[in-house]
Parts: structure tokens; sequence; C-alpha cells
């Protein structure tokens, strides 16, 4: 795909020397943890749902415990990560189907997860590659959007149409590896609100750098 800005594969490459991600930032110990955790994230911040789980995971230690918990208990647990009553249904939903299908386990493929109510593509990919180490799609959240597009690494404009466009760009094997390294720099250096061009290693070359007029006009003038 033509596009200008960053090659993708230089952007992968310095970012790895930056960086040395978790697999998640979403705090877990078993795949049933990583996948509520992840259905909770959703239009929510990593930092608070991980200060929500602790005492989640304490009080529900199966998909049978979640799956046999009343939807108001779920909902007041749950209630500070936002749309906690669809959250809270899907989750006593999908805990009841893996207790039914999967023995209480959670399945290990794209075509299993997204089967589950309230976990789509994004969903499934996060849980595959953080519990399991399984590359089955780039998950695009706003960091890994906004990075996106900001370096030039894609045209596109949705986060499904993001996805496809840099699985292409990206070797299989680093599927789950960008998102992570995306995230961190976008919490580290371009940020939504502050971008540090001035402090970014990609400054040279990124189509959105605020500098970017500054130093055009003053590699002119030597
Ligand atoms: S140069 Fe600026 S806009 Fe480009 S990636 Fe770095 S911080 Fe973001």
């Amino acid at each position: 795909m033509p596009r200008k800005g960053v090659p993708t594969a230089q952007v992968l490459r310095m970012l790895e020397e930056l960086y040395d991600p978790p697999r998640s930032f979403l705090q877990f110990t078993t795949p049933l943890e990583l996948l509520i955790a992840t259905v909770l994230s959703a239009r929510c911040t990593d930092a608070q749902v991980n200060r929500v789980t602790p005492s989640l995971f304490a009080a529900h230690r199966s998909a049978k415990s979640f799956a046999q918990t009343s939807q108001r208990d779920l909902e007041k647990a749950i209630h500070s990560c936002g749309t906690f009553r669809m959250k809270a249904k899907n989750i006593r939903a999908l805990c009841k189907l893996l207790v039914e299908k999967f023995d209480g386990e959670v399945p290990q493929t794209m075509e299993e997860l997204t089967a589950l109510p309230g976990v789509g593509r994004k969903t499934a990919a996060i849980v595959l590659y953080g519990a399991f180490g399984k590359n089955e799609g780039v998950a695009v959240d706003t960091h890994v959007q906004r990075l996106a597009l900001r370096l030039g690494l894609t045209k596109k404009s949705t986060a499904d149409k993001i996805a496809l466009d840099l699985q292409e760009q990206v070797p299989r094997a680093k599927w789950g590896r960008i998102n992570a390294l995306l995230i961190s720099h976008g919490r580290a250096v371009c940020t939504s609100r502050n971008r540090k061009c001035d402090q970014c290693v990609f400054e040279r070359h990124c189509p959105s750098s605020l500098l970017r007029g500054y130093r055009d006009l003053s590699e002119k003038c030597h």
C-alpha cells in the first residue's frame, strides 16, 4: 500500500529499541482473567481496570463463579469501568458459554472467541496474544489508531481497516508486539493531547510533527 510517513519496519525496529512492554498492560494471572479484563477495558483505561480487577478476581476464580453471580452484584463490582450494564451482561453470558462448551476454559482460536458475547476481533487478538502468545491479529485501540495515523502507517480511518492495513505491513510474528509498542510510545511521547515531538525519535520523518514547519525552514537556511 503506498503511503507517506515513517516506514513501518523502521517504526517497529526503533520502538523495539526503546521499549520492552509486557504482552498486556492489563493485570491477569489466567486466560479467563485476561478475557474479563479486556472486556472491561472497552472505553475504559487499563489503569482503571487494574484497580477494579484484584477484588473482582479474588471473588470469582472461575467462569462458573462469574456465570452464577447476579447481574446486580456484578454491575456493582465493575461500575467504575463504564457501560457496566452491558459489560456485566456479556461477562455473565460468555462465562455461561465457557462452562457449557469449553469446560470453563478460554478457547484458543479467533473463531471460537469471537463467537462469545461481547468479544470482537480486537478483544480476541489481545487475549490470544496476551494469554497464549498467539499472533492472530493486530489489536487497534485508541493509542494504536492515533500513532498509526500520525506516523503515516495508514490512511484508513476505522480501527478494523487500520488493523488489516497494519497486518499487511508487519510480520505476523510481531502482530501482538506492535500493539504494545505503539501503546508505549503513545503513552510516553505521543499522547492525544500533548505530542512531545521535540523528544520523539521519529520527529525528522514524521508527517505529523509539530516541529515540521520550523525544521523545514531551518534546513533551507543552511
Ligand atoms: S513526531 Fe510528534 S506527532 Fe510524530 S510520532 Fe513523534 S510525538 Fe507523535
